[in-house]
């Protein structure tokens, strides 16, 4: 959409307003669009305008903060930069970390090698090594080796802060939500009753003020979360403490891997860093008593700190204020507890209710999403009356509904395949690789911290169904309501009635084109038809249609994970009929087994509620003890060899032979619409 659209598309009511486009608005708008909420997100300037962009540049763990006692945080850090390695491998990447050991250091190789291991058993591997000073000098020539003893290697990683935004807000808007940049949002707008339904934003292009309905509005405005907090009649929480960096052309400070210092003045931790062509000299930690309208910026005593550190450690470089290429800073949003130290209050997250303007800051970089299984916090007294469930009651971290669906389904592992029969129907199965089961489609996190739920998807899946039931099926719904049964039962009986292949009749459940896969122009087809074909007919085909897409996606999701699916579980509300079981274990030409509670996604989620709320020790256990398996179907050879033929020689070849005249139709027809062009079905 562009912005025309999207103003135009504001005035219709939203399920969720995000306000701030960093890194917290841009993770809170893509879990909120992943969800299947209408979500909005809306930011003042360049979206990662914020702190987000003025980074240190580092999704690391903390180590500084292990030092501090800040265990939670920590383990939470070191658990994301893994998952974050993982899933955006290449715009973060791993990096070595030195730190030296001088004579008469507090820090001892033994208390620092003891917090290492700790940190690298968060990570599950051990990834640290003691260094004398004559290799520590290898690694890093230009350190002053004056009094050096060695020092220590570890591993973290670094990013393109602002480009990691980026990319957060393109998940958000393919997953369905819409995000806008140049509006700032000026006032919360609030019922009689004080409760918030919505914001009025003005619109920094055309300099208009719009007002936009929205049922929960979500404050990510970082540092300036108290602006619209002040609006509820709430007081200041927010300690600004702003951080600088000096930069300088890496020609001038050469530098291999980045290194962490104790500042001579105040034993304070600074880091250098190569990043992109330069070094970055990081970071002060001082009150930001300016405007938050100004840029923030670098005072002369914080330049001259910097200075004085990379001085003292950097001797041989003779580096002045004239080599400093350029500098940056940025504001932390920090909760305020009146530590005298700055560096000493905490990095941790919070989420405050104010009647229907949940605001959600702090926190890091690093940190922006939450594992699935994780406590974000408590049911608060507002959130019980609006929605019934009891004050206290902890909220749990979920996943997407598929990751659900494959964990409810007890299917951990990259050869146990999870067909979900819904409205949409998907083979998905748990993979510890990224892997896109279509090329450029990227795969969804899994429930199971750190893998990846690789998911191939019939977008009209038993959506099917009740397009036949409305269409071809009126005299079984009449019936079925007079016998007050469901009309599925009555299919199933028609169904029954048809050999497997449907004597010819064969189904291409391409309902709705794709846009990678199958393709824009692709339609769907009902092929092979004779005189002896009645609706039941059409019906069995239908079915079968839709477990061929299931094994097609099979073999995508093989072929490219290289890894044989040798179990199956169905789930789902198709799940629960006795003929499509058969026809998916014949198509399958394996046992199949049936989730004794078809809502799987459901289960799925109660499984991280369980873990959540320490039932288990963890995912794979809860999943043991809480799936069963309600009943196994075998398959039926002389099906099989039917289904199997019919698979290979028609239905895989069937959308290649087919594609070029869809692409005449679409041509002719004007559908599926192309994007640009309007459709002409040729209805006025
Ligand atoms: C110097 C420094 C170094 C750091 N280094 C690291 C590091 O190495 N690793 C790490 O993990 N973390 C680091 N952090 C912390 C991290 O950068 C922040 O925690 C994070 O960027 C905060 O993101 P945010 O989305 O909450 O805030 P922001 O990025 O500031 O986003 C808030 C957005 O809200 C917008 N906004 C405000 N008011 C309105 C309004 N009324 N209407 C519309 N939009 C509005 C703003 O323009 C802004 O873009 C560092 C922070 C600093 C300052």
């Amino acid at each position: 959409m562009n912005r025309e659209e999207i103003l135009a598309e504001l005035k219709k009511p939203w399920d969720i307003i995000v306000v701030g486009g960093g890194i917290t608005g841009a993770g809170v708008f893509r879990e909120g669009a992943r969800a299947g909420f209408r979500c909005l997100l809306l930011e003042q300037r360049d979206f990662a305008w914020g702190t987000s962009s003025r980074s240190g540049k580092m999704v690391h763990g903390g180590l500084r903060y292990l030092a501090q006692g800040q265990i939670k945080t920590t383990w939470h850090s070191v658990r994301e930069r893994e998952k974050l390695l993982r899933e955006y491998a290449g715009m973060v990447e791993s990096m070595g970390f030195l730190v030296p050991y001088y004579e008469f250091d507090r820090l001892t190789p033994y208390l620092l090698g003891a917090g290492l291991t700790v940190y690298d058993l968060m990570a599950f591997r051990y990834d640290h090594s003691q260094l004398d000073a004559v290799n520590f000098v290898m690694q890093i020539p230009a350190i002053d080796s004056h009094g050096l003893t060695g020092g220590v290697r570890f591993r973290d990683a670094r990013t393109d802060d602002a480009r990691l935004v980026l990319r957060v807000i393109q998940e958000g808007e393919s997953l369905g939500g819409v995000a806008l940049n140049y509006v700032k949002v000026e006032e919360v707008c609030k019922d009689k009753t004080g409760r918030v339904q919505g914001v009025a934003l003005r619109d920094e292009v055309s300099k208009e003020n719009v007002e936009v309905r929205g049922q929960l509005v979500i404050n990510a405005t970082g540092v300036w979360a108290d602006e619209l907090r002040s609006q509820m009649g709430r007081s200041p929480r927010m300690r600004r403490l702003r951080g600088s960096h000096l930069i300088f052309p890496s020609w001038r400070f050469p530098l291999a891997q980045a290194l962490s210092f104790f500042h001579p003045a105040d034993n304070r931790s600074v880091y250098v860093l190569p990043w992109e062509g330069i070094t970055l000299v990081g970071t002060t930690d001082v009150d930001h008593e300016h405007s938050l309208a100004e840029e923030p910026h670098i005072s002369y005593s914080e330049g001259e700190y910097l200075l004085d550190g990379v001085r003292t450690n950097f001797p041989s470089l003779n580096l002045t204020a004239k080599d400093i290429l350029s500098t940056f800073s940025g504001v932390r949003p920090v909760i305020n507890t009146g530590k005298a130290n700055p560096s000493k209050e905490s990095r941790d997250h919070v989420i405050w209710n104010d009647n229907g303007l949940v605001t959600v800051t702090g926190g890091k970089m690093t940190t922006f999403s939450f594992p699935p299984g994780s406590k974000m916090g408590f049911i608060s007294a507002q959130a019980a009356e609006l929605t019934g469930l009891p004050k206290g009651l902890p909220l749990i971290a979920g996943a997407s509904d598929k990751a659900c669906e494959v964990l409810g389904s007890g299917c951990l592992e990259p050869h146990q395949g999870c067909i979900g029969f819904g409205t949409t129907a998907t083979i998905c199965v748990n993979s510890k690789h990224y892997v896109e089961p279509i090329p450029l489609v990227p795969p969804y996190p899994s429930a199971k911290p750190g893998a990846y739920n690789l998911e191939f998807q019939t977008f009209r899946g038993f959506w099917m169904v009740s397009w036949f039931k409305e269409q071809f099926a009126l005299k079984e719904q009449e019936i079925a309501q007079e016998r007050g049964v469901a009309t599925e039962s009555l299919l199933e009986e028609m169904v029954a009635k048809v050999p497997p292949g449907s004597l010819g009749l064969l189904l291409q459940p391409y309902w709705s084109p794709g846009l990678r896969y199958p393709g824009p122009e692709a339609k769907g087809c009902i092929i092979g038809f004779g005189g002896v074909h009645k609706r039941e007919h059409i019906y069995r085909a239908l079915l079968e249609g839709l477990v061929y897409s299931m094994r097609e996606g099979r073999e995508r999701i093989e072929k490219r994970s290289k890894v044989p699916i040798t179990e199956l579980s169905v789930c789902g509300g198709g799940s629960k009929s006795d003929q499509v079981m058969q026809i998916t274990v014949d198509v399958f030409n394996l046992p199949v087994r049936r989730t004794k509670v078809s809502e799987a996604s459901g289960l799925g989620a109660a499984i991280l509620a369980a873990v959540g709320s320490g039932f288990y020790p963890d995912i794979e256990t809860a999943a043991r003890e809480m799936t069963n398996v309600g009943s196994v179907f075998e398959p039926n050879s002389k099906s099989v060899k039917i289904y199997d033929e019919l698979f290979k020689k028609v239905y895989s070849k069937t959308y290649r032979r087919l594609r070029p005249l869809y692409r005449v139709i679409q041509a002719v027809t004007g559908y599926p619409e192309i994007p640009g062009k309007s459709a002409h079905l040729g209805v006025e």
